[in-house]
């Protein structure tokens, strides 16, 4: 049998002789296939040419950047805890030199995605590791590709290890989730958002959409609860699942006002200032 992964979104899919006819991740809305149409590709062809590094980004908290990219490209995070570490957002690769750097910085204790996009080859890397859980939304259990008992549904919220908490927020997908990291940024917190929303290029303001290849929005509806949903969790730093993906401090603030903005353009009470009353 033969491990396949989607060659666009970089995701393993359950053992078979051949591959899948299509992924039905990249066959969705939010998704989308290549020219030419799907293509099929496995760990030992993406290792012919393919490193992964690990980098510090702030104490405890390590980013993963596999070059050249797989799949969609997103940043997978490591949270280090007294507890054990937490792999989030897992890569579509991993060879034998990330592992021992893995293992280096203690292993892991669980792996959690932010949404069906982002699970990379999760269930491989839970093998490595001693099958550690690997969290998925309950209510996106339909998208799970490749399906394993390492496999922890979950719903609302879950502290997966002291201090790291999982927050349903949907959006983008139903069981979209954040990250919330309580001793993060020096005891400030920190919020690791995948695209539950995302950092935007001036790295101070954050959007919501419900596909950002395709450019769907979300609506007000959805962007209000996942505001309501991070209400309760206090953070300072926010991590988004794509370089560079930072806001480094006063986040929440700006996580707020971006909200108040895309909602303000939706209901049109903002207009630009040279369209006229
Ligand atoms: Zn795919
Ligand atoms: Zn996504």
């Amino acid at each position: 049998m033969t491990l396949w992964l989607c060659a666009t979104c970089g995701i393993e899919h359950a053992d078979t002789a051949e591959p899948p006819a299509a992924c039905s991740i990249c066959s969705d809305e939010r998704q989308y296939l290549p020219p030419g149409g799907q293509r099929w590709t496995t760990l030992a062809e993406l290792g012919e040419d393919r490193t992964a590094d690990i980098d510090e980004l702030e104490p405890d908290l390590y980013g993963i950047t596999v070059t050249p990219k797989v799949g969609i490209g997103h940043r997978p995070l490591l949270v280090r805890t007294p507890a054990g570490n937490l792999l989030w957002d897992p890569p579509g690769f991993h060879d034998d030199v990330l592992i021992e750097a893995i293992k280096e910085l203690g292993g892991l204790a669980a792996i959690a995605c932010s949404h069906p996009h982002l699970t990379g080859v999760s269930i491989s890397l839970s093998h490595r590791f001693g099958n550690v859980p690997v969290y998925h939304g309950e209510d996106d259990r339909r998208w799970i590709r490749r399906p394993d008992e390492a496999i922890t549904l979950w719903r609302d919220t879950r502290e997966v290890l002291p201090g790291l908490t999982l927050v349903q927020c949907g959006g983008h997908f139903a069981g979209s989730a954040v990250l919330h990291w309580r001793e993060g940024a020096g005891g400030r917190g920190v919020l690791l958002s995948g695209d539950t929303f995302l950092v935007g290029s001036d790295r101070a303001t954050v959007s919501f959409m419900r596909s950002y290849p395709n450019l769907i929005p979300l609506s007000e509806r959805s962007v209000r609860k996942i505001i309501d949903a991070i209400a309760p969790w206090p953070y300072d730093r926010l991590y988004s699942g794509f370089h560079p993906g930072l806001i480094e401090t006063d986040a929440s603030k700006a996580v707020q006002r971006s909200a108040e903005r895309y909602i303000g353009w939706l209901r049109d009470d903002i207009r630009d200032p040279d369209e006229g009353a």
